[in-house]
This record gives structure tokens, sequence and C-alpha cells, in this order.
């Protein structure tokens, strides 16, 4: 093997900055210091983990059959903490790219989202796991020798690092399989130096592991089996009775090395045909990168018959429910199954059915119990949610339930769900169009006359755009914050979709306020009459081939213009962020609606000159398209039209060619 060729003892420096990044952590980290335990703790977990799994299908790895367990050793006199476990180890090829590149490490992540602010910092932790390099928090030296299981005694390896920049490679020889990692504590660290204190962090931080933890003096004798520090049944196995709440987030901890209590969670187990246990766990904050990362999922784990087997978030949980966090364990599942078996496994489907029920159960039970908690799943994990509407059309209703929106009649973002709007709604929110039947038993509306032909049947009112400021300012919701109709403003990247898959919610249909069908009575009869069609016909025999139609509006009283989307068509807003994506987009042309009563649009009126009126005309076009969140084609144009208009305002004629 190519090992055989490295020399015995060499000197590598780390990757380009680690030296630096390390600094940073440190400092980071430094009032949290206890978790690098934690952390070596969890890689020597999974490193027994793999080593079992291995076992499975070939008996001579499980070796000697010396017990799986981890064991912290506490030497005082030469100020050393050891952690040395059975598991699986690595090879000289492994140590390199596992250890001596940080950034094959969680430890790298979590840099890359380090903020600099302490507090936000410390709340990070939980996140990723900072990994193996957490250990230089407290040590001025780490070592770590290892030999993998199946290699043989003389092909085992001795890493050291000071963590200045380079660490030592060297060939040693070594009996047992598996890795232990010594540290020498600096010194403001040696107060952990204390078997008590050693034992209650890690009770704390690890006493979920499903291997038992011994801790001891380095010179006492090792300890009996039943001395383990923590408690290495598995949690999810035990009737739910007998679990403290205390104890379901020490495990929620452990499992995900968060340093905060889960908002909520689920423990079921399932007997019968097929036999599981599952346990889940809604954390209570997303990690950073949740929104747009939709591929990175390591938030279940899959165990068979106790055995950890996998992280099967993939293949057991939809992408929209992708925060949950937790742990299944299948009594039927073939140990050996692999991730192609696991993907067409018929039992593993009525798991996945199940799962996606009770994980639905319990966002329902804290959405009931409301509060602080159901607020920050909302902000945390609303927009993640909404995929589920595209997703799950199965669970399209009961996913729509549990959405919450920014309305106008609501200063919190998340805030009113689709019943509560729908409770709210006035009679007399209709589409204005006055051809649509009136299904007659609308409560009487407070805000309009009678008489107004807006009796059409109730609407979910939503406005997209880029956010709630821009939202607000849209001449769109001016005829509504006048008829005092509740608009919903959906300002999540998602949205988008989101109404192009939800047409209606409890029999009542979503329309975009942007769609021109909700008119101002008081405008329609004006908008109706001739001139201000003559005007509108002007502007567009002005504006040609920019626009398709223009219309005079029967709900604009503060904006000139604005532009009036198709009812079921393709928002701007969605058009550019197809065109961001790179993908063709159908030429459109916008209709143009004009406020004939704006004194700009009276200017157009009163002018003989074709050519101001010209001018002006795509100046009402290019402030619409603007509001509209939308990009000139001609930027420098307008500028030099609006100028134009200003600094000549008593004609605002232009010439033709002024650049
Ligand atoms: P992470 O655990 O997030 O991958 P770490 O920095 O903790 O990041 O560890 C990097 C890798 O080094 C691990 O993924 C694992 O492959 C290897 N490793 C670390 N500790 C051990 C150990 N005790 N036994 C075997 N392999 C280990």
């Amino acid at each position: 093997m190519n090992e055989s060729v490295a020399p015995v003892a060499e000197t590598r420096a780390f990757d380009a900055e680690v030296h630096q990044l390390l600094k940073l952590m440190i400092n980071a980290l430094y009032s949290n210091r206890e978790i690098f335990l934690r952390e070596l703790i969890s890689n020597a977990s999974d490193a027994l983990d793999k080593l079992r799994f291995l076992a499975l299908t070939d008996a001579e790895l499980a070796g000697d059959d010396q017990a799986t367990a981890i064991e912290v050793l506490v030497d005082v006199e030469n100020h050393k903490l050891v952690i040395q476990d059975n598991g699986v180890g690595m090879t000289r090829q492994e140590v390199i790219e596992n250890i001596g590149t940080i950034a094959r490490s969680g430890t790298a992540r979590f840099l890359e989202s380090l903020s600099g602010d302490r507090k936000a910092d410390a709340q990070l932790i939980g996140q990723f796991g900072v990994g193996f390099y957490s250990a230089f928090i407290v040590s001025d030296r780490v070592t770590l020798e290892t030999r993998r299981a199946g290699a043989g005694a003389d092909e085992a390896v001795r890493w050291s690092s000071d963590g200045e920049g380079e660490y030592m490679l060297e060939a040693i020889e070594r009996q047992a399989v598996g890795t232990r990692v010594e540290l020498e504590l600096s010194e403001a660290h040696r107060d952990l130096l204390d078997v008590d204190r050693i034992k209650g962090i890690i009770r704390h931080y690890s006493n979920h592991v499903s291997f038992p933890i011994f801790v001891r003096g380095i010179n006492d004798e090792e300890l009996p089996a039943d001395q383990s520090v923590n408690d290495t049944q598995a949690l999810w196995t035990r009737s739910k009775s007998d679990i403290s709440d205390q104890e379901y987030a020490e495990f929620y901890q452990g499992l995900t090395g968060d340093l905060d209590a889960p908002l909520s969670r689920a423990h079921h187990h399932v007997e019968g045909a097929q036999s599981y246990s599952m346990l889940l766990f809604l954390p209570p904050r997303a990690p950073y990168d949740m929104a747009w990362n939709r591929d990175d999922r390591h938030g279940l784990k899959l165990y068979i018959q106790r055995v950890f087997i996998m992280d099967a978030a993939d293949q057991l949980l939809p992408r929209y429910l992708r925060f949950v966090r937790g742990v299944v364990d299948s009594a039927d599942l073939p140990l050996n199954v692999s991730r192609e078996i696991l993907q067409e496994s018929a039992l593993l489907s009525k798991i996945r059915s199940a799962l996606v029920r009770r994980a639905l159960d319990m966002i329902e039970k804290l959405a009931k119990s409301g509060g602080e908690d159901w607020s920050a799943f909302q902000r945390e994990f609303c927009n993640v949610l909404k995929e589920g509407i595209i997703e799950d059309p199965d669970n399209r209703e009961r996913v729509a339930q549990l959405l919450r929106f920014s309305s106008t009649h609501a200063t919190e973002p998340y805030a009113v769900a689709l019943a509560e709007y729908l409770d709210r709604a006035k009679a007399g929110q209709a589409t204005g169009e006055g051809d649509e039947k009136s299904s007659g038993d609308e409560p009487e509306s407070t805000t309009r006359d009678a008489g107004d032909g807006n009796d059409d049947p109730l609407a979910i009112w939503y406005l997209t755009a880029e956010n709630r400021q821009q939202a607000l300012a849209s001449p769109h919701l001016e005829a509504f914050s006048r008829a005092g109709v509740e608009v919903l403003l959906l300002t999540d990247p998602v949205d988008v979709w989101l109404v192009n898959h939800l047409h209606e919610f409890d029999g009542v249909s979503l329309k975009s306020a942007a769609s021109g069908q909700f008119s101002d009575p008081q405008l329609v009869e004006e908008a109706d009459g001739e001139p201000a069609k003559q005007l509108a016909g002007r502007i567009k025999q002005a504006l040609g081939d920019r626009v398709g139609n223009v219309r005079p509006s029967s709900r604009l009283t503060e904006s000139a213009s604005c532009i009036a989307e198709e009812a079921n068509g393709m928002t701007m807003q969605m058009r550019r962020m197809l065109q961001q994506a790179g993908q063709d987009v159908p030429e459109y042309k916008p209709d143009l609606e004009i406020n004939a009563r704006h004194p700009l649009l009276q200017r157009i009126e009163a002018t003989a000159d074709d050519v101001e009126a010209g001018q002006l005309a795509e100046v009402l076009l290019d402030q619409a398209l603007l509001i509209d969140g939308g990009e000139l084609a001609d930027p420098a144009g307008f500028v030099r039209r609006v100028n134009q208009l200003l600094s000549d305002p008593g004609r605002g004629r232009l010439a033709e060619n002024d650049g």
C-alpha cells in the first residue's frame, strides 16, 4: 500500500489560514470551552458506530472481543486529558484528509459563519458541531494516535500539533485498534483536570451517547462496566411516561449539539405489522443556510434494532420538513441495508408517510399552544414549510393551515393565518368586474356604500413583493387601504411559487392585488367615462409596442400609474426570478393602468404637443415598472426625461436628441 512510501515522520503545514481561523474560533468559543469534550466524545462515538456497522458485514473487523467504550483519563500531574475509543480508527491518509485539512471538518463551516459577535457565535456552535479542532480551545498541544480497524499494529500513525500552523505525522506501532486523543491543557484550563468535573460535563453534554463512557484518573484501575458516566440505554426505546422533559431536552442537545431546548417533540412507538419508534424534534432555530441549501440534510438518524445505520433525512423526510431533527429505529429493516435498498423499500415508505403525518401533528400542536415558541417556529421555518404547498399536494390543506403571513393588518411578519384572514375579511372584497355571480349570503359590508357593484364572493387578497416596505408602498394597495380590506404581503422568495400552487383556501380563491380585479366603486364610473378612455388611447399610441393595454384605473388614487398583472398570468416578480435563474421567459408587454385625475395625466391631456405627451407617457410607464420592483431597459433615458421635466417644469418639452 502506498502508505509504505511515506516517510516515517514528517512535518506538514496546515491549509492556508488555518492558524488564523483557529485563533478566531478559540476566541469565539472561549466562554463555552467545555464543548471540546462533547466534540471529541461525539467523534469517538461516531467511530464506534462505524466499526459496529462495518462489522455487520465483516466479522473480522470486530477484532478482539473487548467491549466497545469511550474512556476519558485525567492526568493531573502532567496536565493531560486523554479521550480514547476502540472504534474504527484512521489510516495515515485518512488522518491527513480528516484532521490535517480543516476544510473538511465541522470547524470550517462554523468559521465561515462567524460574525465576530461573541454571543451570536456561541449560538452558532450548536448548528455545526465545531469538531476536532475545538480541542485547541483548551490545549497547548494535541496528539492523536490511531490505528484503523483491519490494519496491522505497525500501520498506526501519530498526529501532533500545537495549533500554530504545522502538524507532525509519524508512523508508530499500536496494539489496539481505535483512536487516542491526548490534550496538553494550557495553564488557564487546568482547572478542568478533575474527575468529578469531567463527569459533570459529560453528563451535561453527552449523557445519551449510546456507548458507555468511563472517566478515571490515569493511574486508577479500569472501571467495571456498570460505572459508565452516561445513560447508554437508547432514550427512544423507553416508554414516554418514564422520560422527563429535561431528559428529552438533553437528548436533543446531544443529538444536535444545540445549546437550547427544542421547541417541541413527538415520541411514538408503533407496534404491529411493522414495528418502529420515532422521536422527532422541532429545533429552536434554523441553520444559517436552511432556506437556500435544500440538499444539506442530516437531521434524521436511522437506527435498525438500535444500531446506527445512517443519516437518512433524504430517504425519510420530504424537503419541506428538512428542519425536523430526530431518530427513527426500525425493528424490521435488514441490518445490512444500503441507501439503494432504502430508496425502494416498501417498509420504509410506510415509515416515511407516518413521519410526515407525525411531524405535521407536532407542528399543529405547537400552533395550538401558540406563544413565543410558535412565533419562533414561524420566523425560523415558515419559509421552508411553504415549500410543502408545492412539494406535497396530498397535505396541501394541512400545510396551508400552518402557514402565517405578513399582512396590511398586522405589524409582525408571519402573524396572520389564512383562516384568521377569512374570519376578518369583510364582504365587499370583490373582483370589481361585476360579472361574477354573487353568493348572496356574504356578511354586510361596513366600509362600502351599498349598490356599488362590489358584491362578489369573498377573496383572499395578496401582494407579492421583495420586502414589506416595497409592498406597503405599492400603488396596488391604494384601493384596498381606502376600502379597509386586508391584503397579505408575501415577501419570501418562495411565495411567488406558493401562490401558483395554492389557488384557494377553505373554498375561497386567492387573488393578486396587482391583478386589477379590485376596484374603488367611486372611481368605476369615471374610469368608464369617455375622456379617460380617450386619454388612455393617446398614451397607448405614444408608448406603442412597449405596453399591451393602457386603461383608465378604477382603483388608483395617489399614484399616477401602475402595472396591472394578468389575473392568472405570470407575475412580473416571477418573470424576474426566472430570468435571474437563466431561464427563457416569453416576451411580455405589461398592461398599464393610469389615474386620469393625477396632475401628470391632466398635463398630458392638456398638451397639444405630441412629443411632450410621448415623453410624459414614457415616464409614467417607467415609474410604474420601477415601483413594481422591475428594472428599466433604458435607465439613462428615464433619468434624462425626468431631469428635463424637473428643470423645465413649465414645458417639459424635450429635444429629440439632447444627449
Ligand atoms: P466532523 O466530526 O464534523 O466531521 P471533526 O473535525 O470532528 O469534524 O472530524 C473530522 C473527521 O476526522 C471525522 O469526520 C472523522 O472522519 C475523523 N475522526 C475524528 N475523530 C475520530 C476518531 N476518534 N476516530 C476515527 N475518526 C475520527
